[in-house]
């Protein structure tokens, strides 16, 4: 596959002639798929990029608990191909068979789907499958929830942060404690996904005895649940007080470096320039 910048265009201009779709393909259609993040959940955080995605596609493929984040009027007339959480593989393996047939399809994904999405097990699947001659393949970002999270809980996020997931579903525990205690110990403000599933719940309190062992006790912890959905819930506590039994699965944790605090009720992570400058009037 051509890879440089000028070719990528010039793929987009095939894949496109009327010069209508200012998706970025790459490989050539009839058939197309198109990954598409549909942010958190609230369709007003909803791309306008990602809603003409859907718009084009005569097909959308996703998890169930995704599609209905799908505001209903971007789906009528179109076929919905809706499946369970662990058919991910099945999912994709539907999808990409529909594109190389020659449909539009969109797959979608809570949040960005390149962050712990979609986008990367379709695009081992075209490679996979041989596909990448004969289907389009985009991919339109979308509000990742740990800046959808962030936003909730303030500031957290202005210094440099490490981001982890706590599934062990394909990485190894111990890679993930590797990379949590690599995280904590150079001082990244840490975000969590994925702090519990249904099978288990000790992960996330094994991520705060590593964080009670690099930080300071009263160090804030954002907690941030069903970001702008409904029943959103938004919990602020010193690291001490932090409770990882009232993370679910759709939680997103943020726990701050040493310079992050409370400003105004909400998590601060200064980038420094109190420091540089004089802030008050
Ligand atoms: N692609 C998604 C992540 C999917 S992994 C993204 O970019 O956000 C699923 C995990 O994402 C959940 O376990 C939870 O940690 C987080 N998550 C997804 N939606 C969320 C929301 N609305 N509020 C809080 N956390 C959320």
């Amino acid at each position: 596959m051509r890879s440089s910048g000028d070719a990528g265009l010039r793929e987009r201009e095939t894949a496109d002639p009327e010069g209508q779709d200012r998706l970025f393909h790459r490989g050539r259609g009839p058939g197309r798929l198109t990954v598409v993040g549909l942010g958190p959940g609230d369709a007003a955080l909803l791309a306008p990029m990602a809603a003409e995605a859907l718009a084009g596609a005569d097909m959308v493929a996703g998890y169930t608990a995704y599609i209905d984040l799908v505001p209903p009027g971007l789906l009528a007339g179109k076929e919905v191909a809706a499946t369970g959480m662990t058919g991910e593989v099945a999912r994709c393996r539907l999808a990409l068979e529909a594109a190389a047939a020659g449909r539009r399809v969109a797959l979608v994904s809570s949040g960005d789907a390149g962050v712990y999405g979609m986008a990367g097990l379709a695009l081992e699947m075209l490679e996979a499958m041989g596909l990448g001659g004969q289907v389009a393949f985009s991919v339109v970002p979308g509000i990742p929830a740990v800046c959808a999270a962030a936003a909730l809980l303030g500031a957290p996020l202005t210094h440099d942060f490490a981001v982890v997931s706590l599934s062990d579903l394909l990485t190894p525990m111990e890679a993930i404690r590797r990379r949590l205690d690599a995280a904590l110990g150079a001082d990244f403000v840490l975000a969590l996904y994925n702090p519990r599933s249904r099978r288990r719940s000790g992960h996330l309190a094994l991520a705060l005895a590593l964080a009670a062992r690099h930080r300071p006790p009263e160090t804030p912890v954002g907690m941030v649940k069903k970001a702008f959905r409904p029943g959103q819930e938004i919990r602020v506590t010193p690291l001490a007080a932090a409770d990882p039994d009232w993370a679910d699965m759709l939680t997103l944790v943020v726990i701050g470096n040493t310079a992050t605090r409370l400003a105004a009720g909400a998590m601060l992570t200064p980038r420094g320039y109190a420091g540089k400058y004089d802030l008050a009037p």
